[in-house]
Order: structure tokens, then C-alpha cells, then sequence
């Protein structure tokens, strides 16, 4: 493992949650800030000082670590040979709805009414 993948890995789930409420706040002077400093400090950058390069990239591997732990289990894509989404048991896009629409994204959660569960309609990684 390398050692980016390590500092974020060493985040517990606590302080995780934590660091996301900060930058929901754009509060840099947290747990947040403190994973920034170690990013640029890991990725060998320091020198020139934190950049705002390094707080994007910091940030979105925070959330990216949270995604994945907390992505609920239901978010699984599976595309089939001609590279549609299908739920994880199987079902096709015809048997899918869009609940939750969201106007300002543009948005929504994709049900399956076979199963009950959520197709992961955006690609966290
Ligand atoms: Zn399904």
C-alpha cells in the first residue's frame, strides 16, 4: 500500500465523518486542514507551501474514502455487454424508475422494482 493510501486508510471512521463536516463548512482549520498538511507533506510537495491544488486533491480522496466506506451496499454497478447499468440482481434499465429527482443536479436515484434496491447511477471512483 502506498503511503497516501495509508493516511487515509489510518483516518478512522470518527474522524472521517468530521473532516467531511469541515469542508462541508469550509473549515480548513480542523481534521481537515491537518489531512491537507499530511497530503502535501506525503505527495512531497511541501516545499512550495499547501497549494490549492492540494487541498482539491486531499479533498476529494477524503471523500472518495467515505464514499466507499459508507457507500450503501445496494450502490453496486454492473454493466451488462453492451455497457447499460444493471442492478445487482440483475434486472435491466426497463425495469428501473428514477425516484428522488433532484431538479438543480439534474438527478435522481435509479430504483429497481424488481428487487427494491438503488442502481449507483454516478461513478465515485
Ligand atoms: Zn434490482
Amino acid at each position: 500500500m502506498n503511503k497516501l493510501k495509508e493516511l487515509y486508510k489510518a483516518i478512522s471512521n470518527e474522524n472521517l465523518a468530521k473532516a467531511i463536516q469541515e469542508i462541508q463548512e469550509y473549515d480548513n482549520t480542523g481534521l481537515y486542514g491537518e489531512t491537507v498538511k499530511n497530503y502535501a507533506r506525503i505527495s512531497g510537495d511541501f516545499t512550495d507551501g499547501i497549494t490549492s491544488t492540494d487541498f482539491n486533491l486531499a479533498q476529494n480522496m477524503l471523500l472518495k474514502e467515505a464514499a466507499y466506506r459508507w457507500m450503501p451496499e445496494q450502490y453496486t454497478v454492473k454493466l451488462d455487454s453492451r455497457g447499460r447499468k444493471l442492478c445487482s440482481c440483475g434486472s435491466e434499465p426497463k425495469d428501473h424508475e428514477v425516484r428522488n429527482f433532484d431538479a438543480v443536479w439534474r438527478d435522481g436515484d435509479v430504483y429497481c422494482i424488481p428487487c427494491g434496491g438503488y442502481v449507483r447511477g454516478f461513478d465515485a471512483g
